[in-house]
């Protein structure tokens, strides 16, 4: 038996219509994807590296026995797959120009070859039917080949694998395979290593609009520009959803079509809706934000696609500022602008922290039950992420005041990891406890000093008052005079302890813990240092430093004490 795919619809067509949730009932008119299925490998678009591989193999007459077509639904995998078929089986084939008007040609764009034999993989995915499929090939065909296209062939079980694996193993001449899959991974290593494997792209955008604007010219529909656009993106890369968007909207608005309308058939938010809501994020007026979100609520938007929508942007911009030209095809010329006017305004570290904290939301708010309250939240939010400096911001800022002048350069010249004290290093600091700063490391501290002084040279003032311990190997515990705990606290914070932690690892060789204690014994008199005279007087000296001032300038922030 053979199992010929007739029907008017793929199944995934099928689904491409009915997922937008409205039926083509009538099953005469032919849909815009079949009648303007590719029909020679020019007309392929968007896949030109697959379509020059295929004419260099069939220009040299090296046909593979198997191939396999590997892509996102709707970019052209069993529409290549047919003009392959018809470029080896034209009665002046193999050629790269099928001539379309031939016996062969005609019946395989029609799906009635008796040669070429269309298999969905998911309904047919039996051993049996692959058994099937194996006793057929050893008949030889009446043109030049046997082409079996199988769609869908991830679907096949693992049996039927085994079976047509057998038939792979030791192909008849006259036999040709071709798979297309979206889910290649779900394919045993076995199949795909006795394939030619090529993969298709999803369709740059500016190709799928130029695309719908040829159909509407020959279907006599007028096709706005803007809307075409708005299609194209929609479609994401596949042609075939493009296409039957395109069938509903003719068959919902007739033979004008407008940018509007596409968003409303499709519940679609408009670029410039998206543009306008980022626009306002990062000048940071959380009433415009709030204003548009208020507005796409009462004009029924789904808000979960805005929130997709917005991330959507978001992820354009972070590629538009690493590279620009990476977009030029997947994205409308409005879309450009926006991205160009908007790209400075943030730096990658800031866009990374909004996607971050906008990308949260994208999790709980399909099963929300008020989207609006959550999207709200989600923008003031993303708004106060731009806001915040964060602490390293704040130091580096800090360190390039103090190293851009006033000190001398030597001062701070990074220590290399590798060299290791001299026998004549000075020796490590004074302390009172001396007995118990014992073991091999005790060399090592003057070094970890100079190495967090090269790397973060503010917080080596709060290092001065420490006495080192090492308890054992891989901890080194500072133990602080008690009256030190703003010094012990400013340690700690995550991102000191880590390059505390990495620089004591460099130096002292392995993986070191850091642990701080304040300790009764210690007394401050005998931790003297100018750059940390005492807690208070740090503070004081802190605040009154001229380039402490110049740096709440530039960030316009404050110091807050913290009780
Ligand atoms: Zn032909």
């Amino acid at each position: 038996m053979h199992i010929l795919f007739l029907s008017q619809y793929r199944r995934d067509e099928m689904h491409a219509i009915s997922r937008r949730g409205h039926y083509i009932i009538d099953v005469s008119y032919q849909v815009f994807a079949r009648k303007y299925r590719p029909q020679g490998f020019d007309d392929v678009l968007g896949q030109d590296h697959v379509v020059r591989t295929l004419k260099n193999a069939i220009g040299q007459e090296r046909l593979a026995h198997a191939y396999l077509f590997v892509g996102p639904r709707g970019t052209g995998k069993t529409s290549t797959a047919r003009i392959l078929a018809k470029a080896v089986n034209c009665v002046h084939g193999p050629t790269i120009h099928p001539c379309g008007v031939c016996d062969s040609c005609k019946e395989i764009s029609l799906g009635i070859s008796l040669d070429v034999l269309e298999i969905d993989g998911a309904s047919n995915n039996s051993v049996d039917q692959i058994r099937e499929l194996r006793d057929n090939v050893r008949f030889a065909p009446r043109g030049k080949f046997k082409i079996y296209i199988i769609d869908e062939v991830h679907m096949l079980t693992q049996q039927a694998f085994n079976a047509l694996l057998k038939t792979l193993e030791e192909p008849p001449a006259h036999v040709i395979f071709i798979f297309a899959t979206t889910e290649p991974h779900k394919v045993p290593p076995t199949i795909l290593s006795r394939c030619q494997r090529f993969d298709l792209r999803r369709i740059p955008a500016q190709t799928i609009a130029k695309h719908l604007a040829y159909i509407a010219g020959k279907e006599g529909v007028h096709l706005d520009h803007d809307a075409a656009g708005a299609i194209a993106v929609a479609a994401e890369g596949g042609l075939r959803d493009a296409e039957s968007m395109l069938d509903q909207l003719v068959a919902f608005c007739g033979n004008t079509i407008e940018e509007n309308q596409v968003l409303e058939v499709f519940g679609l938010t408009a670029e410039h809706i998206v543009s306008n809501l980022t626009r306002a994020i990062l000048r940071q007026t959380a009433a415009d934000a709030l204003a548009i979100v208020h507005q796409q609520t009462e004009a029924g938007k789904d808000l979960t696609k805005l929130l997709g929508d917005l991330l959507g942007f978001l992820r354009n911009l972070l590629i538009y500022k690493i590279d620009p030209q990476s977009l030029r095809e997947e994205i409308s010329d409005h879309a450009r602008v926006a991205l160009e006017e908007l790209a400075p305004a943030l730096d990658t570290k800031q866009l990374l922290r909004l996607i971050e904290a906008t990308s949260q939301v994208e999790a709980t708010i399909k099963w929300a039950p008020n989207k609006k309250l959550h999207l709200e939240i989600a923008l003031i939010r993303a708004i106060q992420t731009l806001s915040e400096v964060s602490l390293e911001n704040v130091i580096d800022a800090l360190e390039n005041l103090r190293t851009s002048d006033s000190l001398p350069a030597e001062e701070y010249r990074p220590i290399d990891p590798g060299e290791r004290v001299s026998p004549t290093h000075p020796p490590p600091l004074p302390v009172e406890t001396k007995t118990e700063v014992s073991g091999p490391e005790e060399w090592a501290w003057p070094q970890v000093m100079a190495a967090v002084r090269a790397r973060r040279p503010l917080i080596v003032s709060w290092l001065e008052p420490a006495t080192p311990f090492y308890p054992e190997r891989g901890t080194l515990k500072l133990a602080f005079p008690s009256d030190q705990s703003i010094a012990v606290e400013s340690l700690s914070r995550p991102n000191n302890l880590r390059i505390l932690e990495e620089v004591a690892s460099e130096i002292l060789g392995g993986s070191w813990k850091l642990e701080f204690e304040l300790r009764d014994d210690l007394s401050v008199a005998r931790v003297k240092s100018e750059l940390s005279p005492g807690p208070i007087d740090a503070r004081e000296a802190f605040k009154n430093d001229p380039k402490i001032q110049k740096a709440l300038e530039i960030f316009q922030a404050e110091i807050q004490s913290e009780s």
